[in-house]
């Protein structure tokens, strides 16, 4: 085992070796402006448009569909500014992520499993004055995973457009939900950070203005060697299986004072979120020095010393700690260290 295990990949997926080889080689030879005519300029374009097409793929859409962002974060504020500027509420789950939940004007609850509230979405619905619905398709602390179809049937039979943040399924699980508007983050699956997607039903009002690329959606020299490395990435993509994370949480239930956060709900099969009698900030710093990287929920908001909000609106509260991994984490083999290393806290600091 190497001297560190990554156990954070819901914060940022960890890029392989081979990952970092294309991309390296890939920064020297796709080093032209995807708009330039030359020929150098036309090699960097088609690298981008096969990534379009290997996207188009995945998520059944036409390939003029997918527009090429930095991240999750921007494709989210491009749907939800071209909103904000429309009339009517934008209405999303209590546990949405930062990116999205900022934008908000109204919530809809999630039940003690953390699944957003059908009922609740309808009834608002039913009311009217709704110009865009948000609801992710899991969320990054708890891996819960959301009622998609259900929320897209619901929004089509009242009219009203949806936006799927689905930063955080792919590379976990097989994932064919539909939206009219759907984040993709290419970081969050094993490319580097600062390449993202929005793929949309309908034009939108370009949040960075100026040049004519992604069809004048999206200003900005396009990046070609990143996202020729997110379609190398692309075409490794495959789901999880659960069986790691039924061991891993047996053990911890049994050894520890864990609490699984959402363990009935159908969730990403790389996620354990849980709660102990030790505070979760403890137990992250105490693994840290172990060599184990984990972290208090989400990444965003690890740095403040409040609860977690998704626990909050799943009616709990408290500082858990979420371990996420990725198809080659050498999770089983940090699993005696991260039970002995909770026992000690638990006999020392209990709360
Ligand atoms: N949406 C979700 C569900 C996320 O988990 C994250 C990152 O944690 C983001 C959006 C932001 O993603 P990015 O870093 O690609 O901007």
């Amino acid at each position: 085992m190497s001297d560190f295990v990554y156990l954070d990949w819901n914060a940022t997926a960890q890029i392989e070796p081979d990952v970092t080889r294309y991309f390296a080689d890939a920064l020297q030879r796709l080093d032209a402006n995807p708009h330039s005519q030359h020929r150098r300029g036309r090699e960097a374009s088609v690298a981008v448009e096969k990534c379009r097409e290997q996207l188009a793929e995945i998520l059944a859409v036409r390939t003029k569909q997918v527009r090429f962002t930095s991240g999750a974060t921007e494709s989210n504020a491009w749907v939800m500014s071209h909103f904000k500027d429309r009339e009517g509420a934008i209405v999303g789950s209590t546990i949405e992520h930062p990116a999205v939940g900022a934008w908000l004007d109204e919530t809809l609850p999630v039940d003690e499993h953390g699944v957003v509230s059908l009922e609740a979405l309808e009834i608002r619905l039913q009311q009217g004055g709704v110009s865009l619905v948000s609801v992710m398709a899991a969320n990054n602390e708890t891996g819960v995973i959301q009622p998609v179809d259900s929320i897209y049937a619901l929004c089509q039979q009242y009219e009203v457009p949806y936006h799927c943040d689905a930063a955080q399924v792919f590379n976990r699980v097989d994932w064919a939900g539909r939206a009219d508007f759907i984040t993709l983050s290419g970081h969050k699956m094993g490319a580097p950070i600062g390449v993202g997607a929005l793929v949309l039903n309908t034009e939108l009002q370009p949040l960075l203005k100026g040049g004519s690329q992604e069809r004048g959606g999206r200003a900005g020299t396009v990046n070609a060697p990143i996202i020729d490395t997110w379609n190398y990435v692309l075409s490794q993509i495959k789901p999880m299986s659960g069986e790691r994370q039924q061991r891993f949480e047996k053990q911890l239930m049994e050894k520890t004072s864990a609490q699984i956060i959402g363990q009935s709900a159908n969730r990403l099969p790389n996620t354990t979120l849980a709660l102990f009698d030790v505070p979760g900030d403890l137990i992250v710093m105490a693994l840290d020095m172990k060599g184990i990287a984990v972290s208090t929920g989400s990444a965003c908001s690890s740095a403040s010393s409040k609860d977690s909000f998704v626990l909050e609106a799943m009616g709990m509260n408290g500082k858990p700690v979420r371990f996420s991994w990725g198809h080659r984490t050498q999770l089983e083999q940090s699993i005696p260290i991260i039970l002995e290393t909770i026992q000690e806290l638990e006999k020392t600091c209990a709360w």
